[in-house]
């Protein structure tokens, strides 16, 4: 069995006091059995929030790093360097990032097999645009991704990805896929993980739906076959709404 995993992408919000204070409202709460929990945050609250959820079940992640050791790139951030805050998480290829900071297949290969380097769990961003879903391409635009992401993988590193299936449209627009689509979506991308692992990592590997999840639809998810989770922006920044989730999860 699959433990589902909720993580919360609090994108480009909240201060270091406002992540210290999140973290002792959901401390204990956000907490369940069965149910992995994950913040992951800017780079500058990481260290605190570490320390705040010290203790506690809640794993704390970054949402991009470099796969460099170290080296002469202006305004990057290594494994190493997440590594020392105690995250250990790493958002992967966000779509956000795709668009507007030039990620590439490539890249986000590289930053892949980097994470794994500094015992970092990657959280694998993929999914397509709305003019490719009217073209019928979901499933093509997911298997390029996806096939490209986890390239130069060991069968068991594969195991431990987490894959993010989110569909750009129905990020921050409120308009979610049905728990349906993103089901066969995802099953989808579960074949691809066993068409280059084999059967054992695509039954072991952990793959969340991502795109305007709330607290009054998780439970739809969840209740899918092959669906393992979500990756949550807009209600993941309210201390209640993310408890919440979580337990939606259960
Ligand atoms: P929303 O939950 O705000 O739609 O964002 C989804 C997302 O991009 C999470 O990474």
């Amino acid at each position: 069995m699959r433990k589902p995993i909720i993580a919360g992408n609090w994108k480009m919000f909240k201060t270091v006091e406002e992540a210290k204070a999140f973290a002792q409202e959901v401390r204990g709460k956000a907490e369940v059995a069965g149910v992995d929990t994950v913040i992951c945050a800017p780079f500058t609250q990481l260290a605190s929030l570490v320390d705040a959820l010290k203790g506690s079940s809640i794993g704390v992640g970054a949402q991009n790093m470099h796969w460099a050791e170290n080296g002469a790139y202006t305004g990057e951030i290594s494994g190493t360097m997440l590594q020392e805050t105690g995250v250990k998480y790493v958002i992967i290829g966000h779509s956000e990032r795709r668009a507007y900071f030039a990620e590439t297949d490539e890249t986000v290969n590289k930053k892949v097999l980097a994470a794994f380097q500094y015992n970092l769990t990657p959280i694998v961003c993929v999914g397509e645009n709305l003019e490719e879903r009217e073209g019928g391409q979901t499933k093509d635009v997911c298997k390029t991704q996806t096939e490209a992401a986890l390239q130069g993988l060991s069968a068991a590193q594969a195991a431990q990805v987490v894959i993010a299936y989110e569909p750009i449209w129905a990020i921050g627009t409120g308009k979610s896929s049905t728990a349906e689509d993103a089901n066969d979506v995802i099953a989808y991308i579960r074949e691809l993980v066993k068409g280059q692992f084999g059967e054992e990592t695509a039954a072991a590997v952990r793959i969340q739906y991502g795109g305007s999840v709330k607290p009054g639809n998780i439970r739809e998810y969840m209740q899918m076959s092959d669906i393992d989770g979500a990756l949550v922006g807009g209600a993941s920044l309210e201390p209640a709404s993310f408890i919440e989730l979580v337990e939606g999860a259960r």
